[in-house]
Parts: C-alpha cells; sequence; structure tokens
C-alpha cells in the first residue's frame, strides 16, 4: 500500500532549497509514474459568450465592454485537421458557460473530428445539464473539465465563482458517475484566502472522483471587479501544484499559461519541474483570441515553437499516447485488476 501524503501549512510557505526539494520530489513522483514525457493537448476557444459572472473572469455576463463571438465550426475543423501541430494527440473544446455554443460548435466540430481523427476529445463547457452531457460524450468526448475553482463556499459565494458551490461539486460527480473521465481545477491566491482556504481545495481535490487536476495562480483581470487585487505568488501556487502530484502520482497535472503571468521569467517551465505532465497548446484562431478574455486582452499565447522551447528546456518529451487514450487503458487495466480479484462465485 502507498503511503498516503498529507498536505501542511508548512509545505504552502517552502522557499529556497527546500521548496527545491520539495519540487524535485513532486517531479520524481510524476516521473516515476510517466517517464519524462507530457501530453500535449491543443485548445481552442469556442465562445466567449457566459451566462456566469464570476469576479475573476473578463469574460463575465456584466462586462459590456466585450465583443462576444461564435467561432465558426467549419474553420475550426480545418484549422484542427489540416493544420495542427504533429505533436497534439489531444483537443480541448473550451467556452464559456453558453450552451447555445454547445450546440451549435461543440457538437459539430466534436462529431466532425470523431470521423476525421483519432484525436482525444475534452471539453471545458461549463455546469450544462444530463442531457447536453451525454450528447457530447455520444459525439466522443471522453474527457470533461470542471473546475470547482474555490472549496470554502463562503469564499465561492463571494468571488461568484459558476452557479453555486454544491451544484458545481453535483455537476462534477454526476459527470463522473456516467462515465466522463474528470479533471478538475482551483485558483490559488486569491485575496482573502487563508493557508486553510488552500488546504481545503487539495482535500476536496483529494476526495472528488477526479482522474486530473489544476493549480491556477490568481491574476487580476483587467476587466474584473478584482482588477486592483495582488497578484498570486508563483512559490505558493507551484506548492500546491507539488502537493498535489504528491498527493496523486498517478494524475495528469497542467502546466497552466498563467503560470508565465505570474512570473514572465518562466514560471510556466516551473510547473514542468513540479510535476506537471501536461501541456496545452492554444489553437484559438487569432482573429477571435483576444476576446477570450481570461485575465487580459493582451494574452501570453502558447504557441508550439513556445511550448516545445520549455519541454525541449526541461528535457521532457511529448507523449505520443494521447490523454483520452491513457486514461481509457488506464480504466480498463483497473477493471481487469478487479475482476481478477474478485472470488469466483
Ligand atoms: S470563469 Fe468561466 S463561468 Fe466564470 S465568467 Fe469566466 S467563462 Fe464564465
Amino acid at each position: 500500500m502507498t503511503e498516503r501524503f498529507t498536505p501542511t501549512v508548512g509545505l504552502l510557505h517552502l522557499r529556497g532549497e527546500s521548496q527545491q526539494s520539495f519540487h524535485k520530489k513532486a517531479a520524481q513522483a510524476a516521473e516515476a509514474r510517466f517517464g519524462r514525457k507530457v501530453f500535449v493537448r491543443a485548445v481552442v476557444e469556442i465562445s466567449n459568450f457566459c451566462r456566469e459572472n464570476c469576479a475573476y473572469c473578463g469574460m463575465r455576463r456584466d462586462n459590456r465592454n466585450l465583443s462576444r463571438f461564435r467561432a465558426r465550426h467549419d474553420d475550426l475543423a480545418e484549422l484542427l485537421i489540416h493544420h495542427r501541430p504533429p505533436i497534439v494527440t489531444d483537443i480541448n473544446i473550451q467556452a464559456g458557460e453558453d450552451p447555445l455554443a454547445v450546440r451549435e460548435v461543440a457538437l459539430p466540430l466534436i462529431r466532425t473530428l470523431r470521423r476525421e481523427t483519432s484525436l482525444g476529445i475534452s471539453v471545458c463547457l461549463g455546469t450544462l445539464n444530463a442531457e447536453l452531457y451525454s450528447e457530447l460524450q455520444a459525439a466522443g468526448a471522453t474527457i470533461y473539465i470542471l473546475k470547482f475553482e474555490i472549496a470554502q463556499p463562503q469564499l465561492y459565494r463571494e468571488f461568484k465563482a459558476p452557479g453555486t458551490f454544491e451544484q458545481r461539486i453535483a455537476h462534477i460527480r454526476l459527470l463522473a458517475d456516467s462515465g466522463w473521465f474528470v479533471s478538475s481545477g482551483f485558483i490559488a491566491g486569491l485575496q482573502g484566502q487563508s493557508d486553510a482556504d488552500l488546504l481545503a481545495n487539495l482535500e476536496l481535490a483529494r476526495e472528488l472522483p477526479l482522474s486530473g487536476c489544476s493549480v491556477s495562480p490568481f491574476i487580476p483581470g483587467e476587466e474584473t471587479p478584482l482588477a486592483k487585487h495582488p497578484m498570486a505568488n508563483i512559490d505558493g501556487t507551484l506548492n500546491c501544484m507539488a502537493a498535489l502530484r504528491l498527493m496523486r502520482p498517478d494524475w495528469v497535472i497542467p502546466s497552466v499559461s498563467a503560470l508565465n503571468l505570474a512570473e514572465p521569467s518562466g514560471g510556466y517551465r516551473r510547473g514542468l519541474r513540479t510535476g506537471a505532465n501536461l501541456v496545452t497548446i492554444n489553437m484559438t484562431p487569432p482573429d477571435i483570441r483576444g476576446n477570450y478574455l481570461l485575465y487580459k486582452r493582451d494574452r501570453f499565447i502558447m504557441t508550439e515553437e513556445r511550448i516545445l522551447a520549455d519541454v525541449n528546456a526541461e528535457g521532457l518529451k511529448t507523449s505520443e499516447q494521447s490523454l483520452a487514450e491513457y486514461w481509457k487503458t488506464k480504466r480498463g487495466n483497473a477493471k481487469l485488476a478487479m475482476a481478477k480479484t474478485e472470488p469466483v462465485q
């Protein structure tokens, strides 16, 4: 039986050499499970309409200064089928919470990709309903990214995170129960978030039926009510990532592009040195991606070139197996192992 790792307040505050050795331990845990490989996913952002009003996001419905868009299926299909970098094994289709875009863009795009490619397909489309989830699944998506954002219900309400905390958690469980591989995530470094709140994020991640989880540093979005709040400290964010990795060596944990906003001189690479094993190339067409306003209009876009430079600089290799295939195989093996241990009647 493997030893249970328990995150502590002391670990959240590590700096200097002790921090380095903590991060190294996390990277070694990832390496022991995955080798020196990272999964490579491309993201396309298909709509910036959103019915939610999260205080930390520029696409919140109250932001009236934003030109809203829905991408065209044909443009995205052409781009992803004929012009994606060869290292990409998975696609993530992402949007604000916009059920119309799910019907008009995501579903047709998933069907096209399923027919024309063997790419793994993830979606990050917010809290929908059981019917839409199963339509997405029937179309060929297998991974649902639904971040719980904030584990502390009072803060969840204060920051106006999507819907209600209870609903968000119920949907994560519903998705996992209906066969999705679910990846979640939380924000580190929000103003007013205590050490106990950060630890609660880690504990909630541990309890949920997840296959992966991300940690995003809080970045004050320029068109949000939190524009003047201080940015997250990258060290605290990376310490959460390392704790997550040591808690769950088998999870897929991304290095998120916001790490480069929190530390422009190499935050993303530090994520890779802290046990991350997923990188994301942004393939949203350039004419619309400026309006996918998570933080600021002048986005730091992780292109194929930047991703490869960072992966190579850290001595890592890109995985030839897709993330979707990895999880499918893992689930198959777990079922097989269970069948072997069941007593014969
Ligand atoms: S974080 Fe997501 S749900 Fe919240 S406002 Fe932004 S796009 Fe909408």
